[in-house]
């Protein structure tokens, strides 16, 4: 078991505005994330879900609260300790893949890599290593119009890994695949997951992907009003679970973009 605690949260706020226009969006969150963690953060719309995981991924500045990342408090790093931060211990996955339309899948999958200045056989061979986990292996020199969305969302999952950092952080990674598209990149996320590559924190209103997770934080209001732990039960059981918290607070989840 990997234990590394990877991001620390305590007592976080965050507000948009000021004095009568003031937006209070998280309110008091608590979280530790270690190493062996894929969570996902589910919540209604507006409930804070964006503006926690930007502030986690050191995009946006809490009003208050700690945040540690890789041990390092990030409200007190310079801008260019961030962006260092940012490039070594961090992955991101978007919903609309951000992949660059006049590169091949394994120039964009190597991106990353090259630009930290690592030789070009050494961002063939990581990219081939991704690339043949992910089931690209055939579509590597392809470029992006040519792949189908699953394709381009499990490419820019491995340009996310490329850099082999400690936490992958996804919004909503699945919102723009079909059904079969999704369980092949979260099929592929737990298994960088088991082989303790990275944490992953992905925000989803989707059950069926959660169910993938080995931790549910259900944020309502600008705090986590409850946890799901997935242990050792089957992930059929598991959404189940997942299904009755959300049935439970009245469908306010069902389109929680
Ligand atoms: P979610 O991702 O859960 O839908 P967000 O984190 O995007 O929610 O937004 C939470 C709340 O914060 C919303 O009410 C939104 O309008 C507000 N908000 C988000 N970003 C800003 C911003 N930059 N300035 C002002 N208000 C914001
Ligand atoms: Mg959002």
């Amino acid at each position: 078991m990997n234990e590394k605690k990877v991001v620390e949260i305590r007592n976080l706020t965050k507000n948009y505005g000021s004095g009568g226009f003031l937006t209070a969006v998280l309110k008091g969150v608590n979280l530790e994330i270690y190493k062996n963690d894929f969570i996902a953060v589910m919540g209604p719309s507006g409930s804070g879900k964006t503006t926690l995981l930007n502030i986690l991924s050191t995009i946006d500045k809490p009003t208050q609260g700690i945040v540690q990342l890789d041990g390092k408090d990030v409200t007190k790093l310079t801008n260019k300790e961030l962006s260092k931060l940012r490039r070594d211990k961090i992955g991101f996955v978007f919903q609309d893949y951000n992949l660059l339309d006049t590169m091949t899948l394994q120039d964009n999958i190597a991106l990353p890599l090259s630009l930290n200045g690592a030789s070009s056989r050494v961002c063939m061979e990581k990219t081939m290593e991704l690339s043949r986990m992910f089931g690209l292996k055939d579509h590597i020199t392809k470029y992006p119009y040519q792949l189908s969305g699953g394709q381009k969302q499990r490419g820019a999952a491995c340009r996310a890994l490329i850099t082999e950092p400690e936490i992958i952080f996804a919004d909503e990674p699945t919102g723009a695949l079909d059904s079969r598209s999704s369980k092949e990149l979260l099929e592929c996320f737990k298994t960088v997951n088991d082989s303790g590559r990275a944490a992953i924190l992905m925000v989803t209103h989707d059950a069926f992907s959660s169910s993938y997770c080995n931790r549910i934080l259900f944020l309502k209001d600008g705090k986590i009003f409850h946890e799901l732990v997935r242990g050792d039960k089957p992930r059929k059981i598991f959404l189940q679970e997942i299904l009755d918290v959300l049935s439970l607070t009245g469908g306010e989840f069902s389109d929680a973009r």
